[in-house]
């Protein structure tokens, strides 16, 4: 598929959301062409799973605009967002856990954007769930499955859903060093698929592995934006790290 590499497939401007007194986001625009991986980083509280909340309308922004394709995102519902073809996993995951690994997964193509039958829906689920590295665990139900495991449904489930952009909260935490290769190698692979991904992550290594661009965060603002290396060699950006070099893996991440 060849498609113009400055396409911005979404467009964030003005962003903000309170909680109460705490402005979580403040003002945050950026720009996502199609077919890149841009890195959302920033220090913990920063508010960068708050932008995905707002971008996939878990919450309700308190001015700005999400332009997705063109079209508007604030004011839509998350099934909408989903079927507009924005798919996500969640920081901390949301694995149903009465139902089996491949059944979580069938909900997302029976669900999603490209809505089909079950027999379709677990005919694909079953390839997916072996492309996650879950082969052999289709038949566990969500609730007996490792942490990691859960992880890997998740990102199968929102793959199920045709999106043509793929927001990951932190996706890659918690893999040993074999892992994380797999998942790097993984995520390499949902771009060549032409999947324009969004990835909030600590790990820096994937961060220089696998960004075209990144937009750090820092209480609530933007403060760099560019090409890994550049923003991770700014100043302001080691500063917010509070001194600590953004380069060191943060191996409690
Ligand atoms: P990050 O993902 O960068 O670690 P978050 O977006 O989760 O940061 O949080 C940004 C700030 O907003 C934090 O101070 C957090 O405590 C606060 N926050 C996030 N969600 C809520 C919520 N639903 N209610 C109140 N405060 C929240
Ligand atoms: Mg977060």
């Amino acid at each position: 598929m060849t498609v113009p590499s400055k396409e911005i497939l979404l467009s964030v401007s003005g962003l903000r959301k309170a909680f109460g007194g705490l402005v979580a986001v403040r003002d945050v625009s950026f720009e996502i062409a199609r077919g890149s991986i841009a890195g959302l980083i920033g220090p913990n509280g920063s508010g960068k799973t708050t932008v995905l909340n707002l971008i996939t309308a878990e919450l309700s922004a308190d001015a700005g605009s999400i332009r997705f394709r063109g079209e508007e995102l604030v004011g839509r519902r998350p099934f909408e967002v989903c079927r507009a073809r924005i798919a996500r996993t969640f920081q901390l995951v949301r694995v149903l856990p009465g139902m089996t690994a491949l059944e979580n997964v069938m909900l997302g193509r029976m669900f999603g954007a490209e809505p089909a039958s079950p027999t379709v829906a677990a005919h694909e689920a079953e390839a997916l769930i072996e492309r996650v590295g879950l082969g052999g665990q289709a038949h566990m139900f969500g609730s007996q499955l490792t942490y990691i495991d859960q992880k890997r449904v998740e990102l199968a489930r929102a793959l199920a859903t045709r999106p043509q952009l793929l927001l990951l909260d932190e996706w890659l935490a918690g893999l040993n060093p074999t892992e994380l290769k797999v998942g790097i190698a993984l995520i390499r692979q949902i771009k060549a698929q032409g999947i324009t991904i969004v990835m909030i992550e600590h790990v820096m290594e994937a961060i220089r592995a696998l960004c075209d661009t990144c937009v750090v965060l820092n209480a609530g603002e933007k403060i760099a934006e560019g090409t890994p290396n550049a923003v991770l060699s700014n100043p302001l950006v080691m500063q917010a790290y509070l001194g600590a070099d953004p380069g060191a893996e943060d191996a409690a991440a």
